[in-house]
């Protein structure tokens, strides 16, 4: 396939050179043509709303009615949501005429079933425009190019509240702060709670900030490590409860009380000291690559696309 794509070209198309690709409307309804040289194909792809056209099996056999009349179509194919492909075999000399009598024949059954161009984003029924989205040929409705433009897409239109998001924040970590104290008091210094924490934390954010960003990771991080260390308090709490409760009389709440005064002693501090350091350490360790691979999915996903409009 070594041809001057202008020339063969069906009615109505306009070639843009730097996408290699055709895009234009027949009948009203939009497709795009795309030259796939290494196959000797073109294909023509229709975003449409099948699904909601009520005429889906209909259409789909009219496909495989068209293939078998025209001997240039390769394959006929449906995504099963809102894309038809129709791979068509170049043959130099004809194919002005192949193409423009396929895509007439394929709209005018779209209009004849009342299939309407959907937008290939949002799936809406909505005048379409080609564009290159990131180097992608695609038809697009107004909204979606607008967002795309503003780099605002990809957002469902949910806004990251921040408050909500630390809510969640502190009430995931504190689920792991419990953890840590419940392995506290068995002796261990709880690592695997930190990283449980910082889990347990983003998705607390998540779920009430409707929305994770950078930000979120980071104030995520911050509040379980300061959970790390009220849980170390409450540990040493239940610890001095445990120890002298009996003798003095004490309530848990006089034994958390009494965690500052405990603290004055280098041998406590010491020990707390030990206790945090190991459990900062075991916990980064722990939660490192978990959190770094959460990072660069919302990093990708907040990334702006490319869009050129055709
Ligand atoms: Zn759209």
């Amino acid at each position: 396939m070594d041809i001057q794509i202008e020339n063969h070209m069906p009615e109505g198309f306009v070639y843009e050179k730097t996408y290699d690709v055709m895009h234009g409307a027949v009948n009203g309804i939009a497709l795009l043509i795309i030259p796939v040289k290494a196959l000797n194909q073109f294909r023509i792809q229709l975003h449409a709303d099948i699904e909601k056209s009520g005429v889906k099996d209909n259409f789909l056999a009219f496909l495989q009615e068209l293939k078998q009349r025209h001997s240039t179509i390769q394959y006929t194919g449906y995504n099963g949501n809102d894309t038809i492909t129709l791979n068509v075999e170049s043959t130099e000399r004809d194919d002005k005429d192949n193409l423009t009598l396929i895509v007439s024949e394929l709209t005018s059954k779209c209009l004849e079933c009342g299939i309407r161009n959907c937008c290939s984003q949002c799936r809406n029924v909505l005048p379409l425009r080609a564009a290159a989205l990131d180097g992608t040929p695609v038809l697009l409705c107004e909204n979606c190019f607008t967002q795309e433009i503003n780099g605002t897409s990809g957002q469902n239109g949910q806004k990251e509240n921040i408050f909500l998001g630390l809510l969640g924040a502190v009430l995931g970590t504190l689920l792991g702060a419990v953890l840590w104290v419940v392995i506290g008091m068995f002796g261990f210094i709880a690592g695997i709670a930190g990283f449980a924490m910082v889990f347990c934390g983003i998705k607390g954010y998540d779920m009430l900030g409707r929305r994770l960003s950078r930000k979120g990771i980071v104030i995520c991080i911050v509040t379980a490590c300061l959970m790390i260390m009220a849980a170390e308090y409450a540990s040493l709490g239940i610890v001095i409860y445990q120890e002298l409760g009996d003798m003095y009389y004490l309530s848990l709440v006089d034994s958390l009380a009494l965690v500052p005064a405990f603290l004055e002693e280098p041998e406590v501090i010491q020990g707390v000291a030990k206790d945090l350091v190991i459990g900062y350490a075991l916990a980064i360790w722990a939660s490192f690559s978990s959190v770094r691979h959460i990072w660069r999915q919302v990093e990708q996903s907040q990334k702006p696309h490319t869009v050129v409009p055709f």
